[in-house]
């Protein structure tokens, strides 16, 4: 039945919603429609279309935001008409993002808090094009400065998410990608030597490995640096990558020393929306000083009849995940993240305990010393089934629980992971460890997943 035809269908405006022309047809899916509709029936039906996506709290792939506060979704819904990028027509949200990135630098250990320069982005995917970018200009101007070709740019990290992958591609410079060890969940300073040089613009430090939920050892990654530098005479900077543990480590793990106390490192990124408790749009990139970011990467925008500096790689963007950040940091303080962090730290260790003691699993992590998280595989001596089956019963019962390689040279280990994040109890993570039992005793069996795998893997 053409559109038109649909519409032509007489509607009353007491129609129930399922007895409404547009709900008695298939929704359009190629082509608009002709006519209007009624915003109660449109919005019911996209409603019910999209519960398909699943239960974003069963997630525990994610390490994004799933839960926010009702002031949350009330101070987004007031903003939701805000552009950040027009810092003259909004300039209290200006102020806002400003707050947020000194706190930021505050937590982080500047020390030039007040005057250091950082940005919102989008994520941690335009904070680190925007870190890896004023690496690669900090370098190409020592090295014209010294008389030195500067076309060959390298940069070095570990297993890193693929931001960093997309950094290295979009903006021509060469990814040294130093390979997994066996048995370590990152990047380890004796690997540094044999691939660092003088073309490297930096090294990428992770605090909070995609992969595995572990920290890199930033501290002594610097030092081997420090070494490299006494010896060589290459004084290469590092940018952490704290999506994760950004929001983490300064608040349940205070000793640990990975930040700007650090001189080495120069810039850090995180991701408001993941660990920083704020929905889904926000990341945050900040410098040890304003000196660290080249002035030629900055554009000034009009503000308040004076000049604002901006860094950032889009235009237009929302205003109200900034505003929700700085929420979250007043409402919450140092003591409410670390309480909410410590919880969700205490959930996923006991879902290591839990797992630990189910028998078929080895721990890649187990929620000690990092984010809260488990990884694990199965025991090399385990047969007749695999993670992926196990992914796939899980899913029956509406847990979305990824399994995947390790990253290329350990591709033949395949992992679990599981992040226990904000809204996530333990009395949901111990159903979930129930499931996975459930699951083993039906997978020891042999079934029903031998028929599955028969049929969905050939
Ligand atoms: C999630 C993540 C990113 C990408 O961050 P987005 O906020 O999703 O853009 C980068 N690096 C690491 C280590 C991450 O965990």
């Amino acid at each position: 039945m053409a559109l038109h035809a649909v519409s032509a269908k007489s509607a009353d405006r007491f129609d129930d919603v399922f007895t409404t022309p547009l709900s008695e047809t298939v929704l359009p899916k190629y082509r608009m429609p002709e006519g209007q509709s009624d915003p109660h029936t449109v919005y019911s039906l996209l409603h019910a279309e999209l519960l398909l996506d699943g239960n974003a709290s069963q997630n525990l792939a994610t390490f994004c935001t799933t839960w926010s506060d009702d002031e949350v979704c009330r101070l987004m819904a007031e903003n939701l008409g805000k552009n950040m990028i027009d810092k003259d027509e909004y300039p209290q949200t200006a102020e806002v993002e400003s707050r947020c990135v000194h706190i930021l630098a505050d937590l982080w250990n500047s020390p030039a808090e007040r005057t250091t320069m950082g940005c919102s982005t989008t994520g941690s995917s335009e904070a680190a094009m925007l870190g890896g970018l004023a690496l690669k200009w900090r370098w190409r101007e020592k090295r014209q400065k010294a008389g030195k070709p500067a076309d060959r740019p390298n940069l070095v990290c570990g297993p890193v998410q693929i931001c960093w992958d997309k950094f290295a591609r979009y903006f021509d410079v060469e990814l040294r990608q130093v390979p997994l060890e066996e048995g370590a969940t990152g990047l380890r300073p004796h690997q540094l030597r044999q691939y660092v040089d003088e073309n490297t613009i930096g090294v990428v430090a992770i605090l909070g490995v995609t992969f595995t939920c572990d920290y890199e050892p930033v501290a002594e990654l610097a030092a081997e640096l420090d070494a490299i530098q006494a010896d060589t005479g290459l004084d290469i900077p590092i940018h952490v990558d704290a999506a994760s543990g950004g929001f983490i480590a300064p608040f349940v793990q205070p000793d640990l020393v990975w930040d700007f106390r650090l001189e080495r490192v120069s810039s850090i990124n995180s991701s408001g929306h993941k660990y920083g408790l704020s929905p889904l749009g926000v990341g945050w990139a900040v410098w040890r000083e304003a000196s660290m970011l080249p002035k030629g990467l900055i554009f000034d925008v009009n503000y308040l009849g004076g000049d604002m500096p901006t860094f950032a790689l889009n235009f237009s963007r929302p205003g109200g995940e900034i505003i929700a950040q700085y929420y979250n940091l007043l409402r919450l303080g140092r003591a409410g993240y670390r309480k909410v962090q410590q919880a969700c730290i205490d959930t996923a260790r006991y879902f290591g305990e839990r797992v630990a003691g189910m028998g078929p699993f080895e721990l890649l992590y187990d929620g000690h010393g990092a984010l809260p998280a488990v990884s694990y595989k199965l025991r090399d001596d385990v047969t007749g089934f695999n993670l992926y089956d196990l992914t796939e019963l899980l899913r029956a019962r509406g847990w979305q629980v990824p399994s995947y390689p390790l990253p290329p040279d350990r591709q033949e280990t395949t992992i679990q992971r599981v992040m226990v994040r904000h809204g996530i109890g333990r009395d949901e993570i111990a159903l979930l460890a129930d499931d996975i039992e459930r699951s083993l005793e039906l997978l020891r069996k042999g079934a029903p997943a031998d028929g599955r795998r028969k049929a969905f893997h050939h």
